[in-house]
């Protein structure tokens, strides 16, 4: 069964929200987008989990079987082959968090030799083979070893061995909680992880597994050097520029799920930190000026240690009529709601 968080799906709280990320790639359209939300179909779902890994902000999960639960286990294991086979649901619900952040810490092989026969390849192989590629790009670029995907020798007896593997799974128990979840990452923590960093980036409203993603890259060395990423090579992270037509309407700094954007205290500054990125579009669906744009380039130093940048400045003024604070741009020093209503007042009158 299909769960939707719907406080951490953008649609529910963005109207202006463009994200169809999970209606499409679901094979069996069991979920449509609608205005304010999602409806799912839970008889029309068929549990392969492919929603899960695509959707930006983590907002889908399945009710009996929890990836970031997965996560964990199976880097304590000493299992290299992930397959829908016999320890996974489909191989589209691996996220590109999780993926780079396995390939980072133990070889990986997944096994895609069911995809060609696979009633829902049409919709989910491509992504598949996409996430890879993806993956395996940073991973490079990091200094890891790429994800490895073929075709696995058959196991004797899958369904048996899937059985198995999901009673185990159920048997454990997915993460819960928010404090299960705390738990399996502290056991992941490194000594030469420093305490105030880690929680610099658990107090953001980012997705478990980028939290996860960040752990990793922290306890893995750094590469001998950093290197720029091309942002159109990238579906799970971004960096931003903002134009100058940018007015300082504060939309996208408000709105922004993982703030990621964000503002100084007196809104002076818009602030961002690509780490905390997760892509979901929605800064750019609600820009009416189409101020916010990709950058070029994503630098890997990102990943290892985050930065937050300055991306627009702006003069702060008290308005003249209302007194409350405003972005300056020159000329009457009224703040836009009271230039509207002298502009009103003036034409009611037949002045100006
Ligand atoms: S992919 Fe996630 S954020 Fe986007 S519409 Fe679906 S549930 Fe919402
Ligand atoms: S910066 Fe924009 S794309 Fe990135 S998480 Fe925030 S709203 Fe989404």
């Amino acid at each position: 069964m299909l769960n939707i968080q719907a406080g951490s799906c953008v649609r529910y709280y963005a109207k202006h929200s463009s994200c169809t990320k999970c209606e499409h790639i679901c094979p069996t359209k069991a979920i449509k987008t609608q205005e304010g939300g999602i409806a799912i179909n839970q008889s029309e779902c068929i549990d392969c989990g492919a929603c899960l890994g695509i959707c930006p902000t983590e907002a889908l999960a399945l009710r009996e079987f929890d990836v970031n639960s997965f996560f964990f286990d199976f880097l304590k294991s000493k299992e290299q082959v992930i397959s829908c086979k016999s320890n996974f649901v489909c191989l589209a619900a691996l996220s590109l968090d999780h993926l780079i952040a396995l390939g980072a810490v133990k070889e990986v092989v997944l096994d895609i030799g069911h995809c060609k026969e696979c009633d829902i390849a049409p919709s989910c192989f491509a992504q598949i083979e996409h996430n890879i590629d993806e993956a395996n790009y940073v991973l490079e670029a990091i200094e890891c070893k790429p994800i490895e995907a073929k075709e696995v020798a058959k196991v004797a007896d899958e369904k048996a061995n899937r059985r198995e593997f999901f009673t185990l799974f159920t048997l454990k128990g997915a993460l819960k909680t928010k404090q299960d979840f705390e738990k399996r990452l502290a056991s992941l923590e490194d000594q030469k992880i420093s305490v105030e960093q880690i929680a610099k980036i658990r107090e953001k409203s980012i997705p478990n597994r980028r939290k996860l993603l960040y752990t990793i890259l922290q306890k893995i060395d750094k590469p001998s050097s950093y290197r720029y990423l091309e942002n159109e090579h990238l579906s799970f992270t971004s960096d931003k520029e903002i134009d100058s037509s940018c007015d300082n309407c504060s939309l996208c700094y408000r709105i922004c799920p993982t703030q990621a954007l964000d503002s100084d205290a007196r809104g002076a500054k818009i602030l961002f930190d690509p780490f905390l990125c997760v892509r979901c579009h929605l800064c750019h669906d609600v820009c009416e000026k189409d101020s916010i744009k990709l950058a070029q380039f994503y630098d890997t130093k990102e990943f290892f240690e985050p930065s937050v940048k300055i991306l627009a400045q702006f003069t702060i003024t008290r308005c003249e009529d209302c007194g409350n604070p405003f972005s300056y741009f020159g000329g009457e020093k009224l703040c836009p709601r009271c230039k509207i209503e002298d502009e009103e007042a003036k034409r009611l009158w037949g002045i100006g």
